[in-house]
């Protein structure tokens, strides 16, 4: 790897040190193979979570409109078994979700024991789309990296890994996915007033995630910076930390009881 992934924790996340375009000179081919193997390793960790069942894996994925979450979620569910995986999608917060304070709805979308949950956008919305719209005023959204810190270390100290990822393009990039969908009858449904008022919102939304990336990334829950302007080698990149993620928690299958042997007729 050319570059760190990583923000060191306690140190302040510059978007403009990573390179969206980084791909450590490997070809499409090859990054492709890659991934399918980590893809099998994946499967089988996964596995052995599940039947473990003591601890769980949380993949968040956070990045501006056209970011590829949804192509990186793909890539995942094309490799690990549904009965092991779990994806939340979180959009504008519903009357009932607003009716209650705002990691209400993420904490229900935890996966259970032995389960790796995807969360297609997450609580890290509560701290940038709400301050970059200007949903509520600064105190509320600032007073939340607090309890989000807090939440997390909760759940890391209840068995559930984070593997927080955020998908970095360039404003480029962007503007060529946009123009993409704007052109394509098969991706137009993705788009919204929203989706191009949004852009025009670029440096708002980056300083956001610098701030966010900034004060909520300890060492329980690191932030990693996926250079994703080409989605091969983002998906690489996402199926490596995922293993690794995996590889580090080790999980076992469960003892097995020997006089079972002796019942079966
Ligand atoms: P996506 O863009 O993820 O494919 P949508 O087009 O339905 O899905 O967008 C979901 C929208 O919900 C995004 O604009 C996102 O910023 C917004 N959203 C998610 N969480 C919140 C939140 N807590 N408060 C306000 N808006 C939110």
């Amino acid at each position: 790897m050319t570059q760190p992934l990583q923000v060191p924790s306690g140190t302040r996340c510059r978007l403009s040190d990573f390179d969206p375009d980084e791909h450590e000179g490997l070809d499409r081919q090859t990054a492709e193979a890659e991934t399918r193997r980590h893809c099998e390793a994946l499967d089988e960790l996964a596995y052995r979570l599940f039947a473990e069942s003591r601890r769980s894996v949380v993949l968040v994925l956070q990045g501006i409109d056209t970011s590829g979450k949804d192509g990186t979620i793909r890539m995942v569910a094309s490799g690990v078994s549904p009965q092991c995986l779990d994806v939340a999608s979180f959009k504008a917060p519903s009357a009932l979700e607003l009716a209650h304070d705002f990691l209400w709805r993420v904490h229900a979308r935890i996966p259970a024991h032995g389960r790796i949950g995807i969360f297609n956008r997450s609580h890290y919305e509560d701290v940038i789309v709400v301050r970059v719209r200007k949903l509520v005023p600064e105190q509320v959204w600032r007073a939340r990296y607090a309890p989000i810190n807090a939440f997390e270390k909760l759940l890391s100290d209840a068995g559930v890994t984070f593997v927080k990822c955020f998908l970095h393009i360039s404003r480029e990039e962007q503007r060529k996915r946009l123009a993409d969908r704007l052109q394509d009858p098969t991706k137009q449904w993705k788009l919204g007033p929203a989706d191009l008022d949004d852009r025009l919102l670029w440096d708002d939304f980056q300083a956001a995630y610098e701030d966010a990336i900034s004060a909520c990334n300890m060492p329980e829950a690191p932030w990693h910076i996926v250079p994703a302007n080409r989605k091969w080698y983002r998906n690489l990149v996402v199926a490596r930390l995922l293993r690794q993620a995996l590889e580090r928690l080790d999980p076992r299958f469960p003892p097995f009881d020997p006089t079972l042997i002796k019942r079966l007729d």
